[in-house]
């Protein structure tokens, strides 16, 4: 339902990507929604740093002031409309590969997933959610290692456009990987995605309201494209990954 995410760099960050995805979930709560969850990546971490639950942001939230979540590079945080699978703290977003070294987040519905999970339980993979998204995260898991079998080091760019070349139906997804803690990476297909260009950061948003505390320059990202961000870069292209030169950009009159 509602998307944000933030790359900064390791002099600046620190616990900037966690308040940013949470004053940008706070700001699109206006959409509506069951659960909220953020992830959060760093240079030399093991697994993504994960924390959802269902119910109200403030839950969230309270939950991090117990237990607090580690200094980061880069994050991804989501408030879920559930359309497949209960709203409860398991189904809610981010989702994970199987080795924990990718996190997602997802708005709209995946129509095949069903048929993508089943293939990839005949492969080993155990889900466990009921949702559509987790099937896309286990799927960008397993493209992200052959990549790195292929080529000899991790691509989520290149990882993020071959899984969305694979999905049917409506999505925005946003991707970190803790092997590329500096990037975050979107795709999106009848479903919004909006960059906010800030100075030595930068944003992403299913809409405006997620980075205008922020930034009020903005790139609307288009129908089957994808997109890379890091602290001082942005990089567009299509699902096969032509690059697209001169990106619209423009500023956002309201506060
Ligand atoms: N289909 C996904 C789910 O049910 C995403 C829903 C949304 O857009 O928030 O978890």
């Amino acid at each position: 339902c509602g998307i944000v995410g933030y790359a900064g760099n390791v002099r600046t960050a620190c616990g900037k990507p966690l308040e940013v995805c949470l004053q940008g979930l706070q700001r699109l709560e206006y959409r509506g929604y069951d659960s909220a969850g953020v992830a959060l990546t760093a240079p030399g971490m093991e697994r993504v740093a994960v924390r959802k639950k269902a119910g109200r942001l403030a839950n969230l939230v309270q939950d991090i002031e117990r237990d607090p979540m580690p200094d980061a590079t880069v994050g991804i945080g989501h408030t879920r409309w559930a359309t497949n699978g209960v709203p409860n703290d398991t189904n809610a977003h981010p989702h994970t590969s199987r080795d924990g070294k990718v996190a997602i987040i997802h708005n709209g519905i995946i129509e095949n997933a069903s048929q993508l999970r089943l293939d990839l339980q005949t492969e080993g993979y155990r889900f466990v959610s009921e949702t559509d998204t987790e099937v896309a995260a286990k799927l960008l898991g397993k493209i992200s290692d052959k990549i790195i079998e292929e080529t000899g080091k991790p691509d989520l760019f290149k990882a993020i456009r071959r899984l969305a070349r694979m999905l049917e139906g409506a999505f925005t997804i946003l991707a970190t990987d803790v092997r590329q803690p500096d990037i975050v990476v979107g795709a999106r297909h009848d479903s919004p995605l909006v960059v906010g260009l800030g100075d030595g950061e930068n944003f992403l948003g299913s809409d405006v309201a997620a980075f205008v505390a922020y930034t009020k320059r903005a790139m609307e990202i288009d129908q089957d494209q994808a997109v890379m961000v890091s602290a001082d870069k942005v990089v567009v292209s299509d699902f096969m990954g032509n690059i697209v030169e001169h990106p619209k950009t423009y500023t956002v009159d309201w506060d």
